[in-house]
């Protein structure tokens, strides 16, 4: 590249090279001119005459279908393809093997790189990999602009952002304007060529180096508060950080005469090739973490450490990026922080979790549409609907700031209601709880005023470990949660995993019903170590206070007293080691497995209090999969029979004089609530965004009105009494 001639004279010096190196008949190079469309730019082997002749489609042929998929293809007879198109003016029809790679700039295909034999011949690795290094340094010519002007590239995606809507899913609900800011600012390799092999290596080992640092320390930040939630993650970021494998793979491609920037940047194209043939979720997760952490070499190398979270950033901007970690979310200033959009994430991965419990919009899985958004362009995210704008219209854009400020005003008029009474008209006080399974979550009891944590969701904690968590780890992150609630009670529920929520750790079978399968309790009874370990993490946990634990998806009493049993022999391993006990513990069950209803006479004697799981009861009385988005609504929780039913274990609680929360998600819509309300709930366990709506509703409520209207709606065959009880609520004034 560094030859005498022009850009093109040079070009076609590399292809006449590599055709000569790599012994084959044909190598061409094809860029990406304006519009998508790939022009032949050099060829040895073909008709010289189709250079700048020969233009190709994106899709179009082996090489439009290589510059599609961004994917090599390797072809021993490449006629077979179904994407092969006889192009006359090349004259290729002679040719049987093919090997193409992309060539990338900033994750974007920008041209591609063919090579082609006569005869049938299959291309090894180590050919592929040497055709991608090619193609990392052509991808360097482009953008010097000495052969077109690259801009002419940016325009076709210019030209699309001007109108670009894209959908993703919704990861956290919100909505948010504000100007992108790129979570990692993409890092581009500009030298790729080095004649000083040690100074290179040299130059890895002290990236590495640094790396680990860096690593150590988020691993013993204490100001995030948060790290006992994702200390397995960073385990993992710090083997692979460590791994000697790793390390040798870089310095051989160093070895070749790239510097250390490119070397690293291919080891994880190669990476990349490999994992994404992979099926298995988990590891698929893991590949994300190796790009992050290569990315994270990169800027090592670079000397230019830190995410954009350091950085002087715009009053609000919504965030960009692949995907992060929860502690990444976390250093940026909510203040100015709208809305995140993430090219993938999933709504069980931690950051979303987290992002739900700040409140703060985000839209995932938006694959290559991020590839077009341009850092400060502005951007609008939907989080109600999942949907995001790039450069929206002016009157696009006013309709969301409309509405985004409406929701703003909406907020600071539940922010108002924090310490007032969740009180109705009529005098009857009803206790707020919120729902939550992270320490950040704990933040949302004190912003919200709610009385307490009506439902710990154990199973976040195991959820992001890539191993077990011990007894340690356990015990300390409860302590921290008690500690955060400050004397108000939580409710810990004992690990509730399988179903929808897999664990690594755990090799489960593919299941037909996974919901009405190996899950929670069932598999506590099958790996007892589980639960007790657990229950001894909170023991300790709690030591000197109340603990309060309760048990998920238990179907009938003998299953709640092996339960129990279990919690009573690690109180009595504690009482002979003399461990220090909790001051009180309080024991009780979800409900959430309708076969327990008929066993409420036998089982209220035996427990402290009951909390009904509304999400699952409901799946299962409607036989309706609560994840099916087909079937999302179709039943409606307001109906005569599923609140008869809710009805009957209330009263049931009541004739025991057993306290009853219920802390699936439909305490947390107010209409739903007030239905609740009206059949005799007191207490409700919702997610903190949620408190503020429905202390609203209770507080404009007259309870003994809506009471008398439920007696007669239940005897009602109605679908649903969503409208009846809508309108009755407009009727009489009830902040719905
Ligand atoms: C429920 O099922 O309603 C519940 C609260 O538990 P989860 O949503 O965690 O299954
Ligand atoms: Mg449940």
């Amino acid at each position: 590249m560094a030859g005498v001639g022009n850009a093109e004279q040079r070009l076609t010096e590399v292809v006449r090279l590599v055709a000569n190196n790599m012994i084959a008949e044909v190598c061409s190079v094809y860029f990406m001119r304006g519009g998508e469309i790939l022009e032949l730019f050099a060829t040895e082997g073909l008709k010289a005459t189709a250079v700048h002749k020969t233009r190709l489609r994106v899709g179009e042929g082996l090489v439009g279908h290589i510059a599609a998929t961004a994917l090599p293809l390797n072809l021993s007879n490449a006629q077979k393809h179904p994407k092969f198109v006889y192009r006359e003016e090349t004259g290729e029809e002679i040719y049987h093997s093919l090997m193409g790679v992309p060539i990338l700039r900033s994750s974007k295909v920008v041209g591609v790189l063919v090579i082609q034999n006569i005869t049938r011949r299959h291309y090894m690795q180590e050919e592929k990999e040497s055709l991608q290094t090619v193609a990392m340094v052509l991808a360097e010519l482009v953008a010097s602009g000495d052969l077109f002007d690259p801009l002419e590239q940016q325009e076709a995606t210019l030209e699309r952002a001007a109108t670009a809507r894209f959908e993703g899913v919704v990861l956290a609900e919100g909505m948010a304007e504000g100007v992108a800011v790129f979570h990692e600012p993409k890092i581009e390799v500009v030298k790729h060529l080095t004649d000083n092999i040690p100074l290179e290596k040299n130059r890895l080992a002290t990236a590495l180096k640094s790396l680990q640092d860096q690593i150590e320390d988020m691993m013993s930040a204490e100001d995030v508060g948060h790290q006992g939630e994702h200390k397995e993650i960073l385990d993992v970021y710090m083997l692979f950080a460590k791994d000697k494998g790793w390390n040798a793979k870089i310095e051989a491609i160093i070895d070749t005469g790239l510097t250390a920037e490119a070397a690293v940047e291919k080891v994880q194209l190669n990476n990349r090739a490999r994992m994404q043939k992979m099926t298995d979720p988990y590891l698929r997760e893991r590949l994300s973490d190796m790009d992050d952490l290569a990315n994270r070499l990169n800027r090592h190398l670079m000397g230019r450490v830190g995410s954009a979270a350091s950085a002087n950033l715009p009053d609000k901007f919504i965030l960009v990026a692949q995907n992060m970690g929860p502690a990444d979310l976390l250093d940026y200033d909510r203040e100015k922080l709208g809305g995140v959009i993430l090219q993938d994430g999933s709504p069980t991965a931690h950051v979303s979790i987290v992002a739900r419990a700040l409140g703060i919009p985000m839209v995932g899985q938006m694959g290559e549409a991020l590839l077009d958004v341009a850092e400060g362009e502005q951007v609008i995210v939907n989080g109600v609907d999942g949907i995001v704008y790039f450069s929206p219209p002016q009157e696009i854009l006013q309709s969301y700031q409309e509405n985004i400020d409406s929701r703003d005003v909406l907020l600071a008029e539940y922010d108002a209601l924090r310490d007032l009474p969740a009180k109705t008209l009529d005098g009857v006080e009803v206790e707020l709880l919120v729902n939550a399974g992270l320490s950040i979550d704990m933040e949302g009891l004190a912003r919200t005023g709610a009385s307490g944590v009506g439902l710990f969701r154990t199973e976040f904690q195991f959820m992001v470990s890539a191993s077990l968590p011990r007894v340690g780890p356990q015990s300390d992150f409860y302590r921290d949660i008690l500690d955060a609630a400050d004397g108000k009670p939580v409710v810990f529920r004992t690990l509730d995993i399988g179903g929808d929520k897999p664990v690594s750790f755990l090799k489960r079978d593919d299941e037909a019903n996974p919901a009405l399968g190996w899950r929670a309790i069932r598999i506590a009874f099958d790996r007892p170590a589980l639960l007790r370990y657990q229950v001894r993490a909170l023991l300790n946990a709690a030591a000197g206070r109340e603990l309060s634990i309760m048990f998920p998806m238990i179907t009938d009493v003998s299953e709640f007293k092996m339960a129990r049993d279990i919690l009573n022999k690690e109180i009595n391993r504690h009482k002979k080691r003399k461990s220090p006990l909790p001051e009180n513990i309080r024991v009780g069950t979800m409900l959430e497995v309708p076969a327990l209803i008929w066993q409420l006479d036998n089982l209220l004697p035996l427990l402290d209090f009951i909390s009904i799981g509304s999400n699952d009861l409901m799946q299962f009385f409607f036989a309706c999969d609560r994840e099916n988005p087909k079937l999302a609504g179709r039943y409606d929780p307001i109906s005569p029979p599923a609140l008869m039913m809710l009805k009957s274990i209330v009263d049931k609680c009541n004739e025991y004089d057993v306290p009853i929360t219920l802390c699936g998600e439909i305490g947390g819509k107010p209409v739903t609530a007030l239905a609740l309300l009206a059949i005799g709930f007191r207490r409700l366990s919702i997610a903190p965004a949620a408190v503020g709506p429905v202390k609203m509703m209770i507080r404009s409520l007259d309870l003994a009105g809506v009471e008398a209207y439920m007696a007669e709606l239940l005897s009602r065959s109605d679908h649903s009494l969503r409208g009846l009880l809508t309108a009755f609520a407009k009727d009489h004034g009830v902040k719905i």
